[in-house]
């Protein structure tokens, strides 16, 4: 009679575990954890950075391009148009750094927020606007303005969130007008794309990039030999290159001329480690600002 008693209690509590877990399944398949945040999806890093800062946790963020990827070149897939479709506001940089954009488009629902962040940006030739704190200022504001506009009961907080980047934007710029303005060298040498044009500009460094405004710009046997040249006759002791690609041209220019190799964050092309890591757009600029520092020599 024991036996069978204990045996009948387990058979139970096995039953009830089961049935136990049945209801749990059931409940989450009737009810999945709805997420009625609003919807935000960005083009790339930089856009994904900004409406972070902005929209906190108060939205629901997701950006098209996958970590690593680089965003000149990247092409839209079926998920990519699905992803753009859902979105309450969609952000992105602009045509020119970003030419697939124009095909998804058309695929933003109708009602919903779109920001171009170059919109509010200097004409210049390099489309990587956010090197100068100029153009993030109206990038902000609009993103703040499309945010609020879709969500006005978040309204104060995003304004909020707003001023206080806005505020990270002043003391960043003070700090590179400050530490860029005691430099030996002006002589910046990028073996990399051409990203920081409108920074070079901004605190009037004299910039030599090795390729053009897109990361598959040609890295010719030629422009390298001639950048090797100028290293040499103009004595620079560093040179600076950029996040995941040309780290064998830039080991090629600091053999040959003896200079030191140094990064640059692009801010778009982000490896996993930082996408991982939520960088913000200030820590990948407090770390530019840094080996531009030790690369110019700059006293301050
Ligand atoms: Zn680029």
């Amino acid at each position: 009679m024991k036996f069978k008693k204990a045996f009948f209690i387990k058979l139970l509590i096995i039953a009830a575990v089961g049935v136990a877990g049945l209801i749990a399944l059931l409940a989450r398949r009737q009810a999945p954890a709805q997420d009625t945040r609003l919807k935000v999806v960005t083009s790339g890093y930089v856009a994904f950075a900004v409406a972070r800062e902005i929209g906190g946790d108060k939205i629901n963020l997701s950006m098209l391009l996958p970590a690593n990827a680089e965003p000149h070149s990247f092409e839209p897939t079926p998920g990519t148009i699905i992803a753009v479709h859902s979105a309450g506001v969609f952000i992105y940089v602009s045509p020119q750094l970003e030419p697939w954009v124009k095909d998804i488009l058309p695929s933003v629902r109708p009602g919903a927020a779109v920001v171009e962040a170059a919109s509010g940006a200097a004409p210049s030739k390099d489309p990587h606007i956010w090197m100068d704190f100029d153009n993030m200022r109206p990038f902000a504001r609009s993103v703040s303005a499309a945010l609020s506009g879709q969500d006005p009961a978040n309204r104060a907080f995003f304004e909020e969130r707003l001023a206080l980047f806005l505020k990270e934007l002043d003391e960043l710029d003070a700090e590179y007008s400050r530490v860029l303005s005691s430099c030996q060298t002006r002589e910046m040498v990028h073996i990399g794309h051409l990203a920081f044009g409108n920074l070079a500009a901004r605190y009037r460094l004299h910039l030599t990039a090795l390729a053009g405004t897109s990361h598959d710009g040609e890295h010719s046997v030629r422009k390298l030999a001639g950048v090797i040249k100028q290293v040499r006759q103009s004595g620079v002791k560093y040179v600076f290159t950029e996040e995941e690609i040309a780290q064998n041209l830039a080991a090629t220019v600091a053999r040959e001329t003896g200079a030191q190799v140094l990064p640059l964050y692009t801010v778009e092309h982000v490896s996993r480690q930082d996408v991982a890591a939520h960088t913000t757009y200030a820590q990948f600029m407090h770390r530019n600002l840094t080996n531009l520092a030790r690369g110019l020599q700059c006293k301050a």
